[in-house]
């Protein structure tokens, strides 16, 4: 006898703003009929053996005309706007179904027999006529939007599980466990609740730059509570990075450790026991480095370089993770004193604007980079190195790594609302934040993320 495949943990990830969005749509439907339905198209990513993830990328919540008829015992739609989300989300984008249906009773609904026949012939008919066959979720709420439940059919309509359905920043446990004490090292941070704590150690965080910011990023962070790690960076450690990078020694310039491993260092200072911590030694265009990135549940890039940021963009928003991206800037005016920048960018998840359309990061800038890139790996071979580079500073640098702490520690506790993104900048010695208005961000159909 064959022993039972354990089967893969399968979840749906809605971004909080497309989630808002379907939310008034179906609540609007509400007021007009007694039962509504919407649908959501995915795209599904395979993370591991283990682990597969629906992402959304596109929502559809059908108007009272686009049906045949409508009464308690169900809602059947016009043949035409059926053909029409079948040509245009199946067979042009081959996207996946979620069938989403409210239910008009209050608290945790159960699907119910009606559901079960319609859905496992709906499951059957999407396998039938499409060669790529693709998958039914279902969802179905109760009256306030608030309860759910939601499964995966298989192909042959036969059979289902269940599947968690988030709809925040991040895919994380709901529930806070009562046996579960706060470790001591978090006594004093327990105002902010036991499910955070919990949380902030369960976090995948991909950080991409290793140098004078993403230390002290990862320094912060970690002391905050966050142990899985996936460190990337090429470069090694080298005695002029010594201003800037804590408990960084001579010893370690001299045998040219890997950026990654010292940051690695760091966290393991923190927790001899209980963290994760990978490195990549490698850059981000690293085929190695890039699933890792795909797979995390943050992604924090904080390089010196427009090319670097915009590739991590690119994956960002095709694997729809959430993006924080930090950055500093030093320049001599010409009556000699300096202009200091730290900046902290969030795009929206699930696009919106993104670094590239919102002019974080400039195309022109990355795209003369990654070719410098090759020019100065050619001239390092042959012995010339750059000994110079950009201005840089341990306190501007903490500044800003600080404030990007803050800002997913608030993203993870949900004091911090940073639904349509989020873009700071702070300038010294004037001593100002400047905060970009995010709906000035997206300029209208962007190459990258469509905003
Ligand atoms: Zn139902
Ligand atoms: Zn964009």
């Amino acid at each position: 006898m064959n022993s039972p495949k354990k089967s893969p943990q399968i979840s749906l990830h809605i971004p909080p703003k497309m989630w808002h969005q379907f939310y008034r749509a179906m609540s609007d439907a509400r007021t007009t009929n007694e039962e509504v339905i919407g649908f959501l198209f995915c795209k599904r990513h395979q993370l591991s053996k283990q682990k597969i993830r629906y992402l959304p990328q596109a929502w559809v919540v059908p108007s009272p005309d686009c049906y045949e008829r409508q009464s308690t015992s169900g809602l059947v739609m016009k043949q035409q706007f059926h053909q029409y989300l079948i040509e245009t989300f199946l067979e042009k984008e081959k996207l996946d179904v979620v069938h989403i249906h409210t239910h008009s009773e209050c608290g945790r609904p159960e699907f119910s027999g009606i559901d079960d026949r319609y859905e496992s012939e709906y499951a059957q008919f999407l396998s039938s006529q499409f060669k790529k066959k693709p998958r039914l979720i279902s969802g179905v709420f109760d009256e306030t939007l608030q309860h759910s439940q939601f499964r995966i059919w298989d192909r042959k309509g036969k059979s289902f599980e269940s599947i968690n359905c988030s709809q925040s920043w991040f895919e994380l446990t709901q529930e806070a466990n009562p046996r579960n004490e706060t470790e001591p090292m978090f006594a004093r941070q327990q105002v902010f609740g036991e499910q955070v704590q919990k949380q902030l150690g369960e976090l995948t965080v991909a950080l991409i730059g290793c140098g004078g910011i993403g230390a002290i990023f990862a320094e912060l962070l970690g002391r905050l509570g966050v142990k899985k790690w996936v460190l990337i960076d090429p470069d090694r450690l080298e005695a002029v990075n010594l201003n800037r990078l804590p408990a960084a020694t001579q010893k370690m310039a001299s045998q040219q450790w890997y950026k990654v491993h010292y940051v690695k260092h760091l966290i393991k200072r923190i927790y001899a026991t209980g963290s994760c911590v990978k490195t990549i030694p490698a850059s981000i265009t690293d085929e190695s480095a890039k699933q890792e990135v795909a797979a995390a549940d943050l992604i924090v890039v904080a390089t010196d370089n427009h090319s670097s940021r915009q590739v991590t963009q690119e994956l960002a928003l095709a694997y729809m993770r959430p993006l924080v991206c930090l950055g500093t800037h030093i320049e001599m005016q010409p009556n000699n004193t300096p202009r200091m920048y730290g900046r902290v960018t969030v795009p929206p998840l699930g696009g919106g604007w993104c670094l590239m359309c919102g002019n974080i990061i400039n195309l022109h800038r990355a795209a003369l980079e990654s070719a410098a890139d090759e020019i100065n790996h050619l001239a390092a071979r042959v012995g010339y190195l750059d000994g110079i580079g950009d201005p840089a500073v341990f306190w501007l640098n903490s500044l800003c790594a600080s404030t990007g702490v803050g800002v997913i520690h608030g993203l993870v506790s949900g004091f911090l609302n940073v639904d349509n993104g989020l873009d700071w900048i702070y300038e010294f010695p004037g001593s100002n934040w400047l905060k970009t208005n995010p709906d000035h961000l997206g300029t209208c159909g962007c190459y990258f993320c469509g905003g």
